[in-house]
């Protein structure tokens, strides 16, 4: 049996064959460390943490590496650091930032039931290489040097556009008026760019005297090919990176190091909506996986992370997902039931099960189908015939990096799902006194049944010091 994907390459789902059974090697381009990571940077990080598991399985542990990045050095970080920490030298205002969301990042996606990844680089920490790629690219004519920058000549690789299916005439013509000057076609991209006092900057390369810092594509081509060489077998991310992003990774890797292709298979996870709408901050929707995790902003409770991992895998990867607390419900109700059938049962090793969920991963990492089977066994667990059901159901959701916990865990999950804003309580009581205070019954009841609709319970009693009025709450189980 094979392993299918679907390759955006050549817009067609493919026998994967890896270079090398010993070592096969993907790529996912990872956060960039300035803001909270949203529903939409979670799809990705699932998604293929679903295609490690499924590779790890098939080839063993020891013999995939999977390589996702932290993008550290880049506009929006250096304008975020400045307005978040006015206070402090910008050099250290960047550190502060990318160190703190970097870390933020990592306890939000721990939630979700993802692996470590084999390799974590930080753009960073590859400065060298990106400088050494750009040497490359200008002494074989790829790449030249205009006002300080390294700029990618497009004219110089004939097949440019081919990932994302756009000729270049076609995107030369659509390219805006305001071309920088200095660029000798107006698809030529930055490869390196001098910084101005206060921003990051690294000794140039190509000869400029300017310090200077990297584009954010060649990042990647650096990171990438020192941790999975010239060549590798699959690169990952959002559909939203296929152009300019992608295009421009495999350009500067292939042009450097005269290769055919950067990765074999490029694969895309959809578009993520909410609600039936765009995400956008501007529209009020904008979701962070932390507000699902921590907060009730979301459908009036917090969420686990497991919850938002089964909500994402029950669409196909490929397809755009409407995020909604529908979705969600539906997810916590089928894990409930699930964790109540195996209770704190050890997974089984293998099982029919499991052969049949990765049978449904095989073919382009068909997640709907493999929960189709998980349904399918959940059921023989239920009919308890077989006593060893619920563990073979077990291995076979722990496939999808699903029911990794027992019942026990679960429900401390759950209840401390049930959470509430401290806070926000505490000024809603505050509120309710005040109004009482007043002799405003009408209002201090309304922030009663507020409050209870919340499932915050009040018990009102006097301060045996003072005498005063005083309440306390609880949450209702
Ligand atoms: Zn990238």
């Amino acid at each position: 049996m094979t392993l299918t994907l679907y390759n955006t390459l050549t817009r067609r789902k493919e026998p994967f064959e890896p270079i090398d059974r010993k070592n096969v090697r993907m790529y996912v381009c990872g956060p960039t460390v300035y803001d909270l990571a949203h529903i939409g940077n979670a799809r990705p990080i699932i998604v293929f943490d679903v295609l490690f598991r499924l590779l790890r399985h098939l080839y063993g542990e020891k013999h995939v590496t999977y390589a996702r990045n932290i993008t550290d050095v880049d506009d929006k970080i250096n304008a975020r650091a400045v307005e978040r920490y006015p206070e402090l030298p910008p050099t250290e205002a960047i550190r502060k930032l990318t160190e703190e969301t970097t870390a933020q990042f990592h306890k939000d996606i721990a939630a979700l039931g993802v692996l470590e990844p084999s390799v974590e680089p930080r753009a960073t920490d590859h400065i060298a290489e990106m400088r050494v790629l750009c040497d490359e690219l200008v002494a074989n004519g790829h790449a030249y040097v205009a006002e300080d920058h390294v700029l990618f000549a497009v004219a110089s690789m004939p097949d440019y556009g081919k990932l994302a299916r756009r000729s270049l005439d076609e995107m030369e013509a659509g390219a805006r008026v305001d071309v920088a000057p200095y660029k000798k076609g107006p698809m030529d991209f930055v490869l390196w760019k001098p910084s101005k006092p206060g921003e990051p900057a690294w000794p140039s390369p190509a000869g400029i005297a300017t310090p200077g810092r990297p584009g954010w594509h060649i990042e990647c081509s650096a990171m990438a090919g020192k941790h999975l060489g010239d060549v590798f077998d699959i690169h990952g991310g959002g559909i939203d990176l296929v152009f300019p992003h992608h295009e421009n990774e495999l350009a500067q890797s292939r042009c450097a190091h005269g290769t055919p292709v950067m990765a074999n298979v490029w694969m895309h996870n959809g578009f993520l909506q909410v609600e039936g709408e765009k995400m956008s901050k501007s529209l009020g929707n904008f979701v962070t996986i932390n507000e699902l995790l921590e907060t009730t902003n979301f459908g009036g409770k917090r969420w686990p992370g497991e919850v938002l991992r089964l909500a994402m895998l029950m669409t196909n990867y490929r397809q755009p997902i409407d995020f909604s607390v529908r979705n969600l419900e539906t997810a916590e109700k089928l894990l409930d039931n699930w964790y109540r059938a195996i209770g704190d049962v050890e997974a089984a090793r293998a099982s029919d099960f499991l052969a049949e969920v990765e049978e449904a991963l095989r073919d382009d990492l068909n997640t709907p189908a493999a929960i189709t089977h998980l349904h399918t066994a959940y059921d023989a667990v239920r009919a308890g015939n077989e006593v060893d059901a619920p563990a073979r159901f077990k291995v076979a959701a722990n496939m999808l990096g699903l029911l990794l916990s027992g019942e026990t865990e679960w429900k401390k999950a759950q209840s401390s799902g049930v959470s509430i804003d401290g806070d926000a309580v505490g000024k809603l009581i505050a509120a309710r006194l005040a109004a009482r205070k007043a002799k405003n019954w009408a209002e201090g009841d309304r922030i009663r049944d507020e409050l209870a609709a919340m499932g915050i319970q009040l018990k009102d009693g006097k301060d045996p010091q003072t005498g005063e009025p005083i309440t306390t709450w609880e949450v209702k189980r």
